[in-house]
């Protein structure tokens, strides 16, 4: 009887574990699918949104895009589009999610420190799913909580369940899946019966930013792969438009910033120039640096950083309203800023070549890309730059979604769209 009692004991903890094993796979492993019995609606149209990190908007004209130039004439482009400072991937492309600007949205650089949650890094897996780091609303929830099934593939963010909501699809990032992998899974998705596929995807590419550093954004390395991109861009086009559903789909091709060349004779080390009792800790990273001062320190450090060359340097007081740089407790007290084409590092370890991105939008070398297609978007037209975060309000137009409150608007994007979309 022990032994049948026993048996029946060891039965319940093995499917007990199993029970636990499939929950962590579907939240924690490479897929998460929060499919469940939630109904979704299916009377929206598409809209398939990739960005491909750090694609300089005048790559287009520098370079062989044939594609993108295809999409132009098609659909739309913007002349550029302007990124939020600081001009770093995570925190422009979860301004491109939610509309707001990165002091609003706590993504304020690719890592900072939060006075309770502390450290947030894009290596640190936990953060990165910490779903308290993140402020604001992105789209991808917008669209689940009105019935909208979404799917994200790596997009910054969408990792941690927002506001309580995961996209239907996400996956955890691994950047060693090649770009062709990524565009056949987008295509499978969008090849699901009715009923079963996204309606929003947000996807993403690792490139041309990491080439765009290391060999500078003019340079035969950066022309090869943004040649390739385009003409990866061709081939999910073409993809697309084999789908039974190729009409209703909407297809937008953007980016977070641009890229500057830097070089190690215009690179400045901060630590050596200030007193190790002013401060408290440095965040941050080339070309934007965070001071947290000791307390009572602020002046001493200031009147020694106003003084060097090349480096823009501002309390949260004093901050250029421009940045739009303030409103968080994320941001220190101090901040150092390169001027354009300039580096600055806390330690003088190693003077980056290549280059970087992160300056002031008012570089145009910061602005990126926006190229759409597809039937809410007009032809063959061209929009006068703006601003990444008015894209969050022209996304839930097109979806048809009660948009929530963000720091941007639909005026400046509206003209893209055909009429009967913009009204
Ligand atoms: P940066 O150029 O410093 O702004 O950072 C860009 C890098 O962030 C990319 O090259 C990717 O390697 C990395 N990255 C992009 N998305 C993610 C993600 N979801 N999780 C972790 N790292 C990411
Ligand atoms: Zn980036
Ligand atoms: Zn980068």
């Amino acid at each position: 009887m022990y032994k049948k009692f026993f048996c029946k004991v060891n039965c319940f903890i093995a499917l007990f574990i199993f029970l636990m094993i499939v929950q962590g796979c579907v939240r924690n492993g490479k897929t998460g699918t929060a499919t469940g019995k939630k109904s979704y609606r299916t009377d929206v149209p598409y809209l398939v949104v990739l960005s491909m990190d750090g694609f300089r908007w005048d790559y287009p004209a520098i370079y062989h895009t044939p594609n993108l130039d295809s999409i132009a004439a098609t659909g739309v482009k913007a002349q550029e589009l302007v990124p939020c400072f600081p001009s770093k991937t995570f925190p422009n492309h979860y301004s491109l999610a939610t509309g707001l600007y990165p002091e609003h949205h706590g993504i304020v650089q690719n890592s900072f420190y939060d006075p309770v949650l502390g450290k947030y890094t894009l290596s640190d897996r936990k953060a990165v799913k910490n779903p308290e780091f993140y402020f604001g609303e992105p789209i991808w929830v917008t669209a689940e909580k009105q019935s909208v099934r979404s799917a994200c593939f790596y997009w910054p963010g969408s990792e941690a369940p927002i506001k309580g909501v995961y996209p239907d699809i996400y996956k955890q990032y691994d950047g060693s899946v090649s770009f062709e992998a990524r565009i056949d899974t987008v295509i499978a998705w969008l090849g699901r019966p009715a009923g079963e596929r996204p309606h929003l995807i947000m996807w993403y590419f690792d490139e041309p930013d990491h080439t765009g550093h290391e060999y500078g954004p003019e340079s035969e390395q950066t022309k090869e792969v943004v040649e390739h991109l385009d003409s990866l861009a061709g081939v999910f086009c073409r993809k697309i438009n084999q789908l039974s559903i190729a009409d209703s789909v909407n297809l937008v091709f953007t980016s977070d910033h641009g890229m500057q060349a830097i070089s190690p004779e215009r690179a400045i080390a901060l630590d050596k120039l200030l007193k190790d009792r002013w401060v408290n800790l440095v965040g941050g990273a080339n070309p934007v640096l965070m001071i947290d001062p000791n307390a009572g320190c602020t002046d001493s450090i200031m009147s020694v950083l106003k003084n060097v060359k090349h480096v823009k340097v501002y309390t949260k007081s004093s901050m250029p309203e421009s940045l739009h740089y303030s409103d968080s407790n994320r941001i220190f007290d101090i901040v150092c800023v390169a001027d354009s084409a300039w580096s600055i590092y806390w330690k003088a370890s190693h003077f980056s070549t290549g280059g970087n991105h992160g300056y002031d939008p008012s570089n145009r070398n910061m602005h990126a890309i926006f190229y759409a297609t597809g039937p809410a978007f007009l032809k063959n037209y061209v929009s006068a730059p703006f601003q990444n975060i008015h894209i969050y309000p022209l996304f839930a137009r097109i979806l048809g979604l009660i948009p929530a409150a963000t720091d941007g608007s639909l005026t400046p994007t509206a003209d893209m769209l055909r009429e009967n979309v913009r009204e």
